[in-house]
């Protein structure tokens, strides 16, 4: 399944302060695969089960492919049995921004990239996961880069 929103909100975040990483488009295009690029910057989805990290236990820390930051530690993730990997609490607070996103007919919250914008996927609360917090940060895969622990 491959689903895509546009980004219409240019280089700013939610609320309306600049990204700290801005790039042209057409760097992005250069920098990234065509499936990066269609996933981080044009808020496409990897295909479910494929991804890289999807049963990834390995201990480490998760950046943003798109930039390096760091996003998401492994003790955070869960075996959600979704098809991509799953956290249930980014590593801080504030290295992801969220977006209203009211494509395919009902209203997600998107996750993004705090420093760069990119997407990463999108929260989902109340499934009943008995994780500490019980949101699922359902993440691509091409989205993240795993830095295992040394
Ligand atoms: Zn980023």
């Amino acid at each position: 399944m491959t689903t895509s929103t546009p980004a219409s909100d240019g280089p700013t975040r939610p609320d309306g302060t600049e990204y700290a990483d801005v790039r042209p488009e057409s760097q992005w295009q250069s920098e990234l695969t065509p499936l990066e690029y269609h996933v981080l910057r044009e808020a496409g989805t990897e295909a479910p089960f494929v991804g890289e990290y999807t049963d990834t236990t390995t201990e480490g820390v998760y950046r943003c492919r798109g930039c390096g930051s760091e996003l998401f530690r492994s003790d955070t993730k869960f075996e959600s049995h979704c098809g991509w990997p799953s956290f249930y609490a980014p590593l801080a607070g504030d290295s992801v921004v969220y977006l209203e996103d009211r494509s395919l007919g009902r209203v997600r919250t998107e996750v993004r990239c705090a420093t760069c914008g990119s997407h990463l996927g999108h929260v989902f609360e109340g499934e009943g996961y008995g994780t500490p917090t019980d949101l699922r940060y359902c993440i691509n895969s091409i989205s993240l880069t795993l830095e295992p622990k040394a």
